[in-house]
């Protein structure tokens, strides 16, 4: 069995587990295909590319991680995502989750308060072919308003509670997903639906550890 699918049947095994608390008993097909095509090890620094296919985060450099294969699959799962969405994730990191969502929407735009991590993602998301994906470098406890508002909202790092402003850029019908909790403490990923009327829901997923959402000057 290859390292690619040795790690798919590992992230179903997961998925699998966990339903109780995720609600989920696999993942869709399209965010399985995605997960099964974009090459992780294209995103990981070379030191760690023969750890790439392993079910754990890995370190990016900067203090950042590139999250674990069974979080970015559950998470870009939870989105229910469709073929014409348009999605802003917060936290673009190494590029590989916008890379996993650009596969199963429309338009992906990404957001990381590090220039260092945006310029690398953005380069290898170039050379791959990743064209409908957009990033910007700044603090995403703002979202991105111009581009608002967005089917979906995908954050990757912890806030401390659940941003309002991502809240306002969600059409009605939307999803956000986000850890919300403390910094190295207890957190949870918590799944905020808007219906039509645009009244907001919020239910609790899983137990995670995700990096901190940081905090810039506003955006300009
Ligand atoms: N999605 C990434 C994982 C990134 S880890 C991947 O697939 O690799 C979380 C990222 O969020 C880090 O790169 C961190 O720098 C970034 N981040 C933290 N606070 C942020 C903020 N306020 N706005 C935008 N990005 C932020």
């Amino acid at each position: 069995m290859s390292q690619v699918e040795q790690l798919l049947r590992e992230i179903q095994a997961e998925v699998r587990n966990t339903r109780s608390m995720t609600g989920r008993v696999a993942l869709g097909p399209r965010v399985f295909e995605a997960i099964a095509t974009v090459p992780r090890h294209e995103f990981v620094p070379d030191t760690a590319r023969d750890h790439a296919y392993c079910n754990r985060p890995l370190s990016i450099g900067d203090g950042q991680t590139i999250s674990q294969p069974y979080i970015v699959a559950l998470m870009t799962d939870l989105l229910d995502p469709e073929p014409g969405d348009i999605i802003l994730e917060v936290g673009t990191g190494s590029g590989y989750q916008a890379a996993v969502l650009s596969r199963v929407v429309q338009k992906v735009y990404s957001i990381e308060v590090l220039e260092s991590l945006s310029t690398r993602a953005q380069e290898i998301l170039r050379r791959l072919g990743y064209d409908n994906v957009e990033c910007d470098v700044g603090d995403g406890y703002h979202g991105w308003p111009a581009k608002a508002p967005f089917d979906g909202i995908l954050v990757t790092a912890a806030a401390p509670s659940i941003p309002p402003a991502l809240v306002d850029q969600l059409k009605p019908g939307g999803r956000l997903v986000i850890p919300v909790g403390e910094p190295h403490g207890h957190q949870e990923l918590l799944v905020v639906t808007k219906d039509d009327a645009g009244t907001t829901a919020v239910t609790k997923a899983l137990d995670v550890a995700f990096v901190p959402l940081t905090r810039a000057a506003p955006r300009g």
